[in-house]
C-alpha cells in the first residue's frame, strides 16, 4: 500500500492534535532509518502540539547520537519502568521500521495486553503486527520516506523544517547505503529534493554518520578484510566472521560492525554476503544478496530472522563454526540460483 485513503488522513488529522499523547517505538539494534524516522516523526508531532515520547529496545550507535532529540529517546534495557509508564499514558503508538512484534525484543512485553491504538509505518515485507492501521510499502527506500509521505498526506509538508528534514535524510541515506541500493524509484529522489529544499546540509550529515567512528573501528574493519574475509568464488559468496575475543581486542563499541557486510561486494562477481558476529549467547548474522535472490527467506527459514529481499538478518544459537558451516552448506545447496543472478 503506497497511499492511505483520504478518509484515514482526515481522521488522523483530527487525532494528531493536543492533548493527544503519542509514543514512538522502533526495533531492536536501531539503525539510521529507525532513529531517523523516529526523530523526524517526533519533531513533526511536537510541532503539531502533541505530547510525544520515544522508546527503543536497546542502545543505538554513537554515529546517531548527534541527532537532535536523540537524548530524549528512552532505552528500554536501561529505563524499562519509564517506558512502561509512557506506554500506559499513551493514546496512540507509532511502530516504526519493523514488521513483527518480535523485533521489539523484550520491549514487546509493554504492548502485551495493551489496547492502545497502534499505527505501523514500515517498509518490510508482510507485516505481521496487529496494528489498527498499517502504512506499509516495501517498495520504498526506507521508513523515513514513508514518514515524509505521511506528513505530506496530512497536508503538513510545510511543517517539514531543516531539523525534520535532516532526520528523514539520515533514514533514507543509511537505508540506501548512500543511494547505492533500494533507491531506484524516482520518487525517492523527489523526496530528497524536498528535503534539500528545506535546507539540510547533506555533506555534513554524511560526515556526522560515516566519518564519526573510532580509530579502533577502522582497524577492526582493516583486520576483518585482511584476515577474516572468506571468498567462495564458485558460489559467488563471501563472508566475514568475528569472535567475541576479536571484538574485544579492538575495543568494540555498539555499531562498529555496521556496514561491514557490504564490503565483500567490492570483490568482483560476489552476489551473496554475510557477516557473523559472536555475541554472549548467540550469533548475530547479517545477510545481503543481489538481484532477485531472496536472502530474507533464507534468514527466516534457517536463522530465525527476516528482513528485506536483499538485506536481512538472523540469529543462531549454535556456535560460530557450526553456524558458518550451516551457511556454507546452504550456499552450496542454492549454488545454481546464486550462479544465475545477473
Ligand atoms: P542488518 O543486517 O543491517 O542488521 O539488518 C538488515 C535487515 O534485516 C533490516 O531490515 C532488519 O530489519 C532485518 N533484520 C536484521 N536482523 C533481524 C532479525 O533478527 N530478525 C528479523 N526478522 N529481521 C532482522
Ligand atoms: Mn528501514
Amino acid at each position: 500500500m503506497t497511499a492511505l485513503p483520504e478518509e484515514i488522513y482526515r481522521k488522523l488529522k483530527k487525532v494528531l492534535a493536543p492533548p493527544i499523547r503519542v509514543t514512538l517505538l522502533t526495533h531492536i539494534n536501531p539503525d539510521g532509518d529507525a532513529i531517523g524516522s523516529m526523530l523526524g516523526m517526533y519533531w513533526f508531532l511536537v510541532k503539531k502540539g502533541c505530547q510525544v515520547s520515544m522508546a527503543v529496545p536497546n542502545d543505538f550507535p554513537h554515529f546517531l547520537d548527534w541527532m537532535e532529540g536523540a537524548d530524549q529517546i528512552l532505552v528500554f534495557s536501561k529505563q524499562g519502568a519509564k517506558v512502561k509508564e509512557e506506554l500506559q499514558k499513551a493514546d496512540l503508538v507509532f511502530c516504526l521500521d519493523f514488521n513483527e512484534p518480535g523485533r521489539l525484543g523484550k520491549m514487546k512485553q509493554v504492548l502485551e495486553g495493551s489496547d492502545v491504538t497502534m499505527i505501523l509505518v514500515d517498509h518490510h515485507p508482510e507485516p505481521e503486527c496487529t496494528a489498527d492501521l498499517i502504512f506499509s510499502d516495501q517498495e520504498v527506500s526506507s521508513t523515513a520516506e514513508l514518514v515524509y509521505q505521511l506528513i505530506e498526506g496530512l497536508g503538513d509538508v510545510e511543517l517539514i523544517d531543516t531539523l525534520i528534514a535532516t532526520c528523514l535524510y539520515v533514514g533514507i541515506m543509511t537505508d540506501t547505503g548512500c543511494f547505492s541500493f533500494n533507491s531506484s524509484r524516482p520518487r525517492t529522489f523527489e523526496i530528497v529534493e524536498g528535503l534539500l529544499l528545506r535546507g539540510i546540509d547533506k555533506d555534513r550529515t554524511f560526515s556526522l554518520v560515516y566519518d564519526n567512528y573510532s580509530e579502533d573501528r577502522m582497524r577492526l574493519l582493516g583486520y576483518s578484510l585482511e584476515q577474516k574475509l572468506v571468498v567462495i568464488p564458485e558460489h559467488r559468496t563471501a563472508y566475514i566472521s568475528l569472535t567475541r575475543d576479536e571484538l574485544m581486542r579492538f575495543n568494540h563499541a555498539k555499531g562498529d560492525t555496521e556496514g561491514f557486510v557490504n564490503y565483500p561486494f567490492s570483490v568482483s562477481n560476489i552476489r551473496i554476503s554475510a557477516l557473523f558476529i559472536e555475541r554472549k549467547d548467540h550469533i548475530k548474522i547479517s545477510f545481503r544478496s543481489k538481484g532477485d535472490f531472496p536472502i530474507n527467506s533464507l534468514a527466516a527459514q534457517f536463522f530465525n530472522g527476516g528482513g528485506h529481499k536483499n538485506a536481512a538478518g538472523g540469529e543462531s544459537y549454535e556456535d560460530l563454526a557450526v553456524t558458518i558451516k550451516k551457511f556454507e552448506n546452504l550456499i552450496e545447496q542454492y549454488s545454481d540460483e546464486i550462479n544465475s543472478i545477473p
